[in-house]
């Protein structure tokens, strides 16, 4: 059995929203198809994956670097039983890559090491989170925790269309909600808040996201300002590698702190736990495996909280889509987030996963199950051809 090509396709991100930081217009992601040599119903095997979304789409790191490396290895060396051997996958995509310096390289690898994932659960004829839990030797879940990643600045903005944009949420099932904040002065991202927390109800349903815009200073003004609605939590305040500006919130914040989306190895998240002042039963990490090498390394993250007194129930991915989703139930983690109808095609899910009471399940169907997402299946229609 063996990897016969890797092909990838540079798919645009729909959509005109901002963060406190960055616009999404012209944002785009890798889509990767790994085509095996497994013939069924007369056509090979494939396994999808994509480097979760907010980095960038990497043709040329993928297509110079890490697939040569793959292709050239041995067939033998990269099997595993009757699917594929995801360390080995990570290994080999990362021959004569020096340490350090974790960036674009980390989620070019992660798309195609997830892809193996998918391919491997295609083999096995089960959905992705079944061989991820066995792989790393738990029970799965089929349902996890989720909330409503929205509330982004839009052209035209107002508390008014916020509201409506909560509403919406609340009526497709959800109980917790995340908006953004940074991107205005304080005093208008205060009205953002308290417009949300009307549709909320409570402040422990609303979580606000900075995106790394605050320096000290404003981070521990805007923390003295919401510390009375007691949110959720406040969500990577500042500069994500500012590990002193975390740690100084940490001792003067009483409500929980969330912070990990662009943190992308285990080496970063070992210095997050060192340096940080991150509270155990209370703070919130968000690695995201399609920005950090894929789940083999995504796995030693987890590993390395909970050999540092942390628990996976305190782990909420970035990326609210089908890979997390996965990944989420698969590992037992405590939740995941949710894109509905934003980063489209890839955020979201598809019409099979049950939302109910503020959870979600995956739907059963083979691998991550990205072909019953019809906003993707175009895509994936062009990377099979
Ligand atoms: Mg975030």
């Amino acid at each position: 059995m063996k990897i016969v090509e890797i092909r990838e396709l540079s798919v645009p991100l729909e959509g005109q929203i901002s963060n406190a930081v960055v616009s999404f217009a012209g944002h785009d992601v890798s889509l990767v198809a790994v085509v095996s040599d497994v013939i069924r119903d007369g056509r090979p095997v494939i396994g999808f994956g994509f480097n979760s979304i907010g980095r960038f789409a990497h043709e040329g790191i993928i297509g110079n670097r890490i697939a040569p490396r793959i292709l050239a290895a041995s067939p033998d060396s990269l099997a595993n039983g009757k699917g594929f051997d995801c360390e080995a996958v990570y290994r080999t995509a990362m021959l004569n890559e020096k340490p350090g310096g974790h960036g674009d390289r980390a989620s070019a690898v992660a798309a195609i090491e997830l892809a193996f994932w998918d391919l491997n659960a295609k083999l096995a004829d089960e959905p992705a989170y079944a061989t991820i839990a066995r792989k790393f030797g738990r029970e799965p879940v089929t349902k996890v925790r989720t909330y409503a990643a929205g509330g982004y600045y839009y052209p035209s903005d107002g508390v008014g269309r916020l509201k409506d944009e909560l509403r919406g949420y609340a009526d497709l099932g959800f109980d917790a909600f995340k908006i953004k904040v940074g991107g205005a002065p304080m005093s208008d991202d205060l009205k953002r808040i308290e417009a949300a927390l009307e549709i909320c109800g409570d402040g422990s349903r609303l979580a606000v996201d900075v995106n790394g815009r605050f320096a000290l200073a404003d981070a521990l003004a805007f923390a003295a300002a919401i510390e009375p609605y007691e949110l959720r939590w406040y969500e990577e305040v500042g500069d994500p590698l500012d590990y002193e500006l975390n740690r100084a919130l940490a001792a003067s914040y009483a409500g929980p702190i969330a912070t990990g989306e662009n943190l992308f190895s285990s080496q970063d998240v070992t210095n997050l736990l060192r340096y940080a002042g991150m509270r155990p039963g209370r703070d919130i990490f968000q690695m995201d495996a399609g920005l950090s090498y894929g789940l083999t390394e995504f796995g030693r993250i987890i590993d390395l909280l909970e050999t540092n007194g942390f628990s996976r129930e305190y782990a909420y991915p970035h990326g609210g889509h089908l890979i997390n989703l996965h990944i989420a139930c698969g590992l037992g983690l405590g939740g995941c987030e949710s894109y509905l109808g934003i980063f489209q095609p890839f955020g979201g899910y598809s019409s099979e996963c049950a939302i109910e009471n503020g959870s979600i399940s995956p739907a059963e169907f083979p691998g991550f199950g990205l072909e019953a997402k019809p906003e993707l299946r175009p895509f994936l229609d062009r990377l099979s051809a």
